[in-house]
């Protein structure tokens, strides 16, 4: 007879939608186990823009006002186009903007978790169902399994859960970010505001997180010598280096100074509205959140919002099925149906918001991709983005309701 090791409630990965969901079940009284295949938190891509719908999830999951502390406020957001010497302001969320280093955001998530939630060097392999229990059962990597009763894939855009779910595999933007941490000892003279500069089809972007530290970011093609690049940050920083060789001095100086540890260099994925749209999320007691879900480009800074509102609405799903009044969830039976339906409902909430998001990024996209775009593409965009998303900032006044 096999031998497992059972555990309720299994999240895989732990990411910024892997802990916010740990926290959320958490803080409704649910524990949950988080395996990690990393040996320690990740905190890739140095820091993430937070707008008004990202911090009402992380007032509720209780982290809001810690976060505050480590991050300034946003005030505004303009575009300079350098080879024709405009600029323009560009529409900015009404709500509190703010950009947080992902490690505050990682660690602080992790450090509200009871101790233990997280366990590190456990990468899962493949996942099966056992026809007896119809629970899934995961294999990892060291050669161990675990039966669990829920397993809720937070294992980002390359997802084994999601294989599990039979879901198509995220496809590559023809554009790549670079994104760094740069710390200005004696104080940073940028103003509070996120710049994007553009020069043929590179941008740059510019977003102080405090005083001393700026977040910055170069997007441009991808090219076949990438893939080698992205696994050095020496060569990574050559690049943006080579890259932006026509910008001001200031941003040259800024990827100079950047800490190496920061760097990274990301070919960007996303999931199609239209398989958003008709994929199945579930399967038994399994389902998404996070990228391993809804993987989109970073055109709206909308991903990591989503993947914390996804957090909110699994964990009340869950809670409803699982509390007290109800009789069964009384004596913390999980029975296969009732988790299933809690996953329904779930996915019922999110699926409008999230194909909403990832039409108006994947129309975003097509813009930014210039190059591979044609000119009636482009033009089709911009009908589509004027007549669907009128007021281009709406997306961040949705709020995902109460945990
Ligand atoms: C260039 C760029 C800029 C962005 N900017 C923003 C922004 O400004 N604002 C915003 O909201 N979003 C932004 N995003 C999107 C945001 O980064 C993602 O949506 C978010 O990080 C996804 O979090 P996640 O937890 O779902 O997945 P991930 O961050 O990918 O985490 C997945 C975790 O699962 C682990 N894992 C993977 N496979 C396994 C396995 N088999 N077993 C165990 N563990 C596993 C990984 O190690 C990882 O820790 C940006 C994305 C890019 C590419």
């Amino acid at each position: 007879m096999d031998v497992y090791e059972q555990i309720d409630i299994v999240i895989a990965g732990a990411g910024i939608c892997g802990l916010a969901t740990a926290l959320a079940l958490h803080r409704k009284g649910i524990r949950s186990v988080v395996l990690e295949r990393s040996e320690t938190l990740r905190a890739t891509g140095a820091a993430i823009f937070i707008m008004a719908n990202g911090w009402r999830v992380l007032d509720q999951l209780g982290v809001g006002s810690k976060l505050r502390q480590t991050a300034l406020p946003i005030e505004g957001s303009r575009l300079v186009l350098l080879d024709e010497g405009k600029q323009q302001e560009l529409p900015f969320g009404n709500g509190e903007t703010r950009c947080l280093k992902r490690s505050d955001l990682i660690e602080i998530l992790a450090e509200s978790l009871p101790h233990g939630t997280v366990r590190f060097g456990c990468q899962i392999v493949s996942v099966k169902l056992d026809h007896s229990t119809s629970y899934p059962i995961l294999q990892l990597q060291d050669g161990s399994s675990i039966m669990a009763k829920v397993l809720i894939g937070c294992d980002g855009a390359k997802s084994v859960v999601a294989d599990f779910l039979e879901l198509k595999p995220s496809n590559l933007h023809t554009i790549c970010a670079t994104r760094g941490l740069t710390t200005y000892a004696n104080g940073h003279p940028f103003a509070n505001e996120f710049v994007k500069m553009k020069i043929g089809d590179t941008f740059v972007g510019r977003i102080p997180i405090t005083d001393e530290l700026v977040f910055w970011f170069v997007v441009q093609q991808w090219t076949s010598k990438d893939a080698k690049v992205s696994q050095d940050s020496k060569l990574i920083q050559q690049s943006a280096l080579e890259s932006t060789m026509s910008f001001p001095i200031e941003i040259t100086e800024m990827i100079k100074s950047s800490d190496p540890s920061t760097l990274s260099l990301t070919r960007m994925r996303y999931r199609s509205p239209w398989n958003l749209l008709l994929a199945k999320f579930r399967k038994g007691t399994v389902t998404l959140a996070g990228d391993a879900m809804h993987v989109m480009g970073p055109f709206l800074g909308q991903g990591g919002s989503a993947g914390l509102e996804d957090a909110i609405a699994l964990a009340r799903c869950l809670a409803e099925k699982m509390s007290p009044t109800n009789p069964s969830a009384r004596e913390r039976k999980m029975m296969v149906h009732e988790i299933g339906e809690a996953m329904d409902q779930y996915v019922k909430e999110r699926r409008m918001r999230v194909v909403q998001l990832s039409t108006q990024t994947y129309l975003c996209g097509l813009l930014w991709e210039t190059p591979t775009t044609s000119l009636l593409v482009k033009f089709a965009c911009f009908v589509f983005l004027a007549i669907f998303f009128r007021n281009p900032t709406y997306h961040t006044k949705y709020d995902c309701g109460r945990l």
